[in-house]
């Protein structure tokens, strides 16, 4: 598909970004150029489109992006994923682990139901963590979550394996 190519060229890689020998996957780029933008969402709305998904949950902050043009498309909900103190309503948190120390992911009680089909959409996985969390939290209030999409994958830090047998759809990978 020649659409993944374009993405993939519009990534811009940042290194020592935020810290040194971190090569930073910039997605600012990717958004500058509508036409790849938006082959980025008609990719993910022709995978999701009619699988009955009924929320799309969107990890802060690059999951804000991508995550509402692709509920709007498939007739789905969105809901924000927020690092901690974010959201006014009541929460459910879930902790998880980085390289130094831990992070965690709060979302609202009440904003999905069980036995709801959920998408989990973020910019890029790295070790997984993030995304773990993520299912942790919708699985808690009884959701299936369906499958998780992501634009990058860092293969080599071997998120998948973290993500317990859930489906991961990415559309470029990078080393
Ligand atoms: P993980 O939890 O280790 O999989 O890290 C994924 C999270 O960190 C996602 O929310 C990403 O937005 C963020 N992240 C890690 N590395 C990068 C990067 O190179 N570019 C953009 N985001 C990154």
């Amino acid at each position: 598909d020649s659409r993944i190519h374009d993405i993939k060229n519009r990534i811009r890689v940042v290194p020592n970004f935020p810290k040194p020998g971190i090569m930073f996957q910039d997605i600012t780029t990717l958004l500058l150029d509508h036409k790849a933008f938006k082959n980025t969402i008609d990719l993910f709305i022709e995978r999701y489109k009619g699988k009955n998904i009924s929320v799309v949950a969107g990890i802060e902050a690059r999951g804000f992006i991508f995550g509402p043009p692709i509920a709007l498309a498939i007739g789905a909900k969105f809901i924000p994923m927020r690092k901690p103190r974010k959201l006014p309503g009541e929460v459910i948190s879930e902790e998880y682990v980085l390289e130094y120390g831990t992070d965690c992911l709060e979302m609202h009680v009440g904003a999905v139901e069980p036995n709801e089909r959920a998408l989990v959409v973020d910019d890029l996985i790295a070790t997984g963590g993030t995304l773990c969390a993520a299912i942790r939290l919708l699985e808690r209030v009884g959701a299936e979550v369906v499958e998780c999409a992501c634009v990058i994958e860092l293969p080599e830090l071997k998120g998948r394996e973290r993500l317990n047998g859930k489906p991961l759809y990415i559309l470029v990978e990078s080393y």
